[in-house]
């Protein structure tokens, strides 16, 4: 299971997007952007977050979950 979370990317929010594979959790990521940030998402947005996925056992997830 991989996720990413929203305020990796510098705002202030607390969404977490879950799933099996980047694609899954970029289709969560893009409807969240657009409704919760009215962002667009565009292809350097989506290599961003792609870069910012992460598996849930990894130390990047815990120190993203520890950050605040
Ligand atoms: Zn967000």
């Amino acid at each position: 299971m991989k996720d990413f979370h929203c305020k990796d990317t510098g705002a202030s929010c607390d969404f977490v997007a879950r799933g099996n594979s980047n694609q899954e959790i970029l289709d969560q990521v893009g409807k969240h952007a657009q409704t919760a940030h009215n962002m667009k998402v565009t292809p350097e947005l989506s290599r961003k977050v792609e870069g910012l996925i992460h598996d849930e056992s990894s130390d990047a997830h815990r120190q993203s979950s520890e950050r605040r």
